[in-house]
C-alpha cells in the first residue's frame, strides 16, 4: 500500500513546475500531530518510500519541523484548536478541515533537504 500510495503522491507532483514536497520531520517528533501511532514503521516507511520514488523523478523533498502543525492557524499563525475534524482559530476565526489546515501551516514552512 505504501508503495502505490508514494508513486502516486510523487505522480501527483510532477504535474507541476519546480514540485517540492514537505513530510514533517517525524525522527525529531514529539507527537506534536496529535496522532497516535505517529512514530510506527509503517510511516518512516511511506516517507522512504515517497523520498527515493521524489528523487528518481527529481523532484525535491524537505523535512519540516513538526511542532505545532495541527495547532497553528495558517492564516494568522495563532494558536487554535481542533473540534473533530475541523480546525476553529479563536483569533481570526478561520475554519478548516484540520487535515487541510496543518497541511497548509506544512507547505508555509521552511525546510531541511530530505534524501534517501
Ligand atoms: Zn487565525
Amino acid at each position: 500500500m505504501n508503495h502505490t500510495l508514494s508513486t502516486q503522491l510523487v505522480e501527483y507532483a510532477s504535474q507541476f513546475s519546480n514540485p517540492v514536497i514537505k513530510l514533517e520531520d517525524l525522527e525529531n517528533s514529539r507527537d506534536s500531530s496529535g496522532w497516535t501511532g505517529v512514530h510506527s514503521w509503517p510511516f518512516s516507511e511511506l516517507q522512504q518510500f515517497i523520498t527515493y520514488n521524489a528523487e528518481k523523478e527529481g523532484i525535491r523533498v524537505e523535512k519540516v519541523a513538526p511542532e505545532n502543525t495541527s495547532q497553528e492557524c495558517s492564516q494568522c499563525t495563532e494558536l487554535g484548536g481542533r473540534d473533530g475534524s475541523k480546525f476553529k482559530c479563536p483569533h481570526c476565526g478561520y475554519i478548516r478541515h484540520a487535515d487541510l489546515n496543518a497541511a497548509e501551516n506544512i507547505s508555509h514552512r521552511g525546510g531541511d533537504p530530505c534524501t534517501a
